[in-house]
């Protein structure tokens, strides 16, 4: 019997993703976002495919090491780190830091003298899922402040980037991050010689529609052509890195669960799963991530009827959509199988350690269609 729930990733989808994102953006180099989905085979797939890593912290420093990423693959995204971090960054060979504060350019160059630094812009992100609401970066005048800063204090200004926020729908948003980029290299007076698009390459979910790789690729490249000349700097052609995370991961994981109890409270059909926001349902938080759902038991035209999803802690956050409707079969039944589909992003990486008693979500590994699971952590 398979355990419930359960994250089934297929490692082929995450190749076919892999690819397409190389398709779409060949000029970029492809900066995984660890915590998308950091399990190991998951990392070393796209070590030894060639993609580079964006990492947060020594967690993810040591599993992308352990999974074969040479260190100048690896750049520290994170504005937010302790010394601790630079330190263990520095001695295993990383060299390249984003940063969007004074302090951390001033921690940057005491501990990590010489080191690449790219700062990060506070990007527009409206139109995003989970935006970031002015928690990262600065403005153009502000970057180049900083880079003059990190220049002055002996370390590589290199690059300027921006996050237009995750799960972002509209690929103005690009635009408008380059637009700014661009404002950023006038104030500084000289080009940077990369620009970080971040990530945000949006995914199939049941929220709505989401323009695909090749529309926010072509927003990228018109942008960067009417920014190429830079007024009282010249042509201005950085190299490009994205940082894909859900893009990359979240079409190959279906999250499999199990229903454990039907009910009616005050009119609405109440259905509680065997997963929740605590097992890895997090961007269910806000409704703001509503996943495809599908009931194999069930024939696919069978009659359906709305339903308030819920997940099985003792939590009253623990509800999956409330707001949103959401319809699942009538005789849906304790025991019955309910799949998240595009759940391979954000999932696994939230699950926590055991509220309620439950364990973190286990991922299950397939190879190939065909292959048989082999249950991993
Ligand atoms: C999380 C994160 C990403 C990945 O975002 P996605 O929306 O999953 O593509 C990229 N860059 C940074 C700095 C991040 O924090």
């Amino acid at each position: 019997m398979a355990t419930s729930p359960r994250l089934e990733l297929d490692l082929a989808v995450v190749t076919r993703s892999y690819r397409a994102f190389r398709d779409a953006l060949p000029d970029a180099e492809p900066a995984y976002a660890v915590k998308a989905n950091p399990h190991p085979d998951v990392l070393a797939l796209l070590a030894a495919a060639g993609a580079s890593a964006d990492l947060a912290s020594v967690g993810e420093l040591d599993a992308c090491l352990r999974a074969g990423f040479p260190p100048a693959r690896l750049s520290w995204g994170n504005p937010v780190k302790k010394a601790a971090d630079v330190r263990a960054a520095v001695a295993a060979g990383v060299h390249r830091f984003t940063t969007d504060a004074a302090a951390d350019v001033d921690l940057l160059a005491r501990l990590a003298p010489g080191a690449a630094v790219t700062v990060r812009l506070g990007a527009d992100d409206t139109g995003s899922a989970t935006p970031f609401a002015g928690k990262f970066g600065v403005t153009p005048d502000e970057a180049a402040a900083l880079l003059a800063r990190a220049r002055d204090a002996g370390l590589r200004p290199h690059g300027l980037g921006f996050h237009p926020g995750s799960q972002q729908t509209d690929p103005d948003a690009w635009r408008r991050g380059i637009a700014a980029a661009a404002r950023a290299v006038e104030r500084f007076g000289a080009p940077v010689a990369e620009l970080d698009l971040g990530g945000g390459f949006p995914t199939v979910h049941a929220s709505g529609p989401v323009p695909d790789l090749s529309t926010c690729a072509r927003a990228i490249r018109g942008a960067l052509a009417a920014h190429a000349e830079v007024p009282g700097v010249g042509t201005w052609r950085p190299a490009l890195v994205a940082e894909p995370g859900r893009a990359l991961v979240a079409e190959a994981g279906v999250l499999v669960s199990e229903v454990v109890l039907v009910t009616a409270r005050a009119g609405r059909r109440w259905v509680y799963l065997d997963v929740g926001r605590y097992q890895g349902l997090a961007e269910t938080e806000g409704e703001m991530i509503v996943y495809r759902l599908r009931t194999p038991g069930h024939p696919p035209g069978a009659a359906s009827g709305p339903v308030v999803l819920a997940g099985p802690t003792c939590d009253g956050d623990d509800v999956l959509y409330r707001d949103t409707e959401v319809r699942l079969p009538l005789d849906l039944a304790p025991g019955d199988v309910v799949e998240f589909l595009g759940a391979g992003a954000y999932t696994s990486s939230y699950a926590s350690v055991g509220f309620n008693g439950l364990p973190p979500l286990p991922t299950v590994i397939r190879r190939t269609p065909d292959d048989t699971p082999e249950e991993t952590d």
